[in-house]
């Protein structure tokens, strides 16, 4: 049976990164009708986050990846967080003890460091000299019991190869000449991640591993605890980066894109939009169609048709995406994203959620992401507008003078505020000032919504209201 994992480290959030690799484990689980397992590694204590585990689980609901199992709900190899683990790597770091295959180094950090820098003076890569590779045990005893604190390294074998046929890369091939001996246990006691990985993977029976690129220099490590033990490594496939538009990695400080899944929630991006964006980031499916959803994608998941080339987040291509979604809600549906925003937005204590209703509706059509609705619905709210050079140029047509007059002293004697009623107005301001196409309509459209383009011009105005519908033809005027 296909097991995989997702195995976040609850240092901070669910990043986009983090969320893509999520999803191509699930989508590989589901598409084998395997088990997508979530496990937690929480051995870098100091760098845990209050609340990172909640968060991360919470957002991988969000986008529709419900674990199989979890700390939250576990399955039959639990349990799910490495801290509630450590026994079952005690077991195993003992045997290696026992085995000679481990040991424990007395190396203070500063003896590491000197030793570091005078490798790198010399021009060669650092690697640990193995001061403590060949103690006896009296010399051991006699340091532990004078207390001096030790970590535990892994005796790296010589002369030895790790293969393994990357999912994604093909053939990789490390010699264990490059390898140090490497730390297992921390000085605290707790095992590292590139231990505590292969304990956990071996007893959860994981299958198949996609991660990060930056796991491919720990995955020799790993393959050698492996064969030490005398257990069947996992398949591993290792994703490409996802860059920015200007092609450079992602990083945490850069600002030119939303790094976390939460405030692409905050800004009223949907869910399957994101899920369906994202699987596209580094995967293609067969044919030119891009809109899918987690079904079809779950179906058509092919490990085959990963990437090796970065992927690049483009903004704008989540943009149409989402844009897509919004445009398949209801309207209730839309309204529901966008209504909080415009209450936040602006003062809306006098105004029937059933207007804001109707104001979403010329919206729905053109929206990118819920929040957008504010920036899109500015006129509606203002007291006070201006015009910018556009729209001062469009307004000292020759044409405007007469329409805009026109204009008013139809809505003046207009009786039904409706779109009949408007468009009525309108076709009179036609006939009587002889000016038609486009001097009638974007003379009337840039007077009242300030801006050249936009949704349809009667409903606009209609929802803009009589009073300061005229308060603007006016200001125009004058
Ligand atoms: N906790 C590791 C990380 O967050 C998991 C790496 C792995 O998948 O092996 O990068």
């Amino acid at each position: 049976r296909v097991r995989v994992r997702y195995a976040p480290s609850p240092t901070g959030f669910l990043h986009i990164g983090n969320a893509r690799t999520a999803m191509f484990n699930y989508l590989f689980a589901k598409h084998y009708h395997g088990d997508f397992v979530l496990r937690i590694e929480d051995t870098d204590v100091e760098r845990n986050v209050e609340g990172g585990e909640e968060s991360q689980l919470h957002y991988l609901r969000w986008l529709g990846m419900e674990p199989d199992e979890s700390p939250l709900k576990p399955g039959n190899y639990g349990p799910y967080r490495q801290m509630e683990r450590l026994d079952l790597y005690k077991a195993v770091i003992d045997e290696l003890l026992d085995r000679g295959l481990a040991y424990k180094c007395f190396c203070t950090s500063e003896e590491l460091q000197a030793e570091k820098e005078a490798q790198e003076a010399a021009g060669i890569a650092p690697m640990y000299n193995r001061k403590c590779a060949y103690l006896t045990p009296e010399e051991i005893a006699e340091k532990e019991a004078a207390g001096l604190p030790y970590v535990i390294r892994l005796r790296v074998p010589e002369g030895k190869h790790y293969t393994w046929k990357d999912m994604i890369r093909g053939k990789i091939n490390v010699e264990s000449k490059d390898i140090g001996d490497w730390v297992i246990v921390k000085s605290n006691g707790i095992p590292t991640y590139n231990f505590a990985v292969v304990v956990d993977d071996h007893l959860m029976e994981i299958t198949h591993v996609f991660r990060g690129e930056e796991h491919i220099s720990n995955t020799p490590k790993q393959l050698m605890v492996y064969e030490m033990m005398g257990w069947e490594a996992p398949e591993y496939g290792h994703m490409t980066l996802i860059v920015n538009e200007q092609h450079k990695k992602l990083s945490k400080r850069d600002n030119s894109i939303m790094q976390y899944v939460s405030q692409y929630d905050e800004a009223g991006y949907l869910p399957e939009a994101m899920f369906n964006f994202m699987a596209l980031l580094g995967w293609s499916p067969e044919g030119t169609e891009e809109i899918f959803t987690k079904e079809e994608l779950i179906e058509q998941f092919s490990e085959k048709r990963l990437s090796k080339a970065p992927s690049m987040f483009d903004k704008h291509k989540l943009a149409w995406v989402n844009n897509r979604y919004i445009k398949k809600l209801t309207l209730e549906e839309c309204a529901a994203l966008c209504i909080p925003y415009l209450k936040k937005a602006y003062d809306c204590s006098n105004i029937s959620d059933e207007w804001l209703k109707q104001l979403v509706a010329l919206y729905q059509e053109q929206l990118s992401y819920g929040q957008e609705i504010v920036e899109l619905t500015e006129i509606f709210f203002k007291q006070s507008i201006t015009y910018n050079d556009e729209a001062k140029e469009v307004l000292a047509w020759e044409t405007e003078a007469a329409v805009l007059s026109e204009f008013k002293r139809q809505l003046e004697m207009l009786e039904e505020w409706s779109v009949d009623g408007l468009a009525a107005a309108i076709k009179q301001v036609q006939v009587n000032t002889g000016i038609k196409g486009k001097p009638l309509f974007m003379g009337i459209r840039v007077a009242v919504t300030t801006s050249l383009h936009g949704p349809d011009l009667k409903n606009s105005i209609l929802m803009i209201g009589k009073e300061e519908t005229l308060k603007r033809v006016n200001q125009c005027l004058n």
